[in-house]
């Protein structure tokens, strides 16, 4: 990813990977709407200084994707998701979960429902 050459194709995937207008991107680069368009289609050479900018971006947005493989699911996800619930602790195993109820303290694991039974006891 990071050796290899800056083209418009490679512009365009981290855009499109990330759902980014070309607003949004030029807004990350510091750079326009107008100037990422041109550097896309080919009408304007991408420059070592934007290059540059570019594969810093690139890097931080991907080792971001990076920690959201670590997400497990016993529901199918969508490519992009925005969770609003907070993560919580199970108090027995002491793993974070998004519960599906907002009063549940304990995860669906049968030991720490278990343990958790006998504890409030
Ligand atoms: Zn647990």
């Amino acid at each position: 990813m990071g050796r290899k050459a800056v083209t418009s194709t490679r512009i365009k995937q981290l855009r499109d990977a990330q759902g980014w207008s070309a607003y949004e991107l030029g807004c990350k680069l510091g750079c326009t709407r107008s100037y990422i368009k041109s550097l896309e289609g080919g009408s304007l050479p991408i420059t070592h200084r934007f290059a540059m900018r570019f594969v810093a971006l690139e890097r931080v947005t991907y080792a971001q994707a990076a920690r959201h493989k670590q997400i497990r699911t016993i529901h199918p996800l969508p490519k992009q998701i925005t969770i609003l619930a907070r993560p919580r602790k199970c108090a027995i195993c002491r793993a974070w979960f998004i519960f599906p109820n907002a009063s549940d303290r304990v995860c669906a694991d049968r030991e720490c429902r278990r343990a958790y039974r006998t504890r409030i006891k």
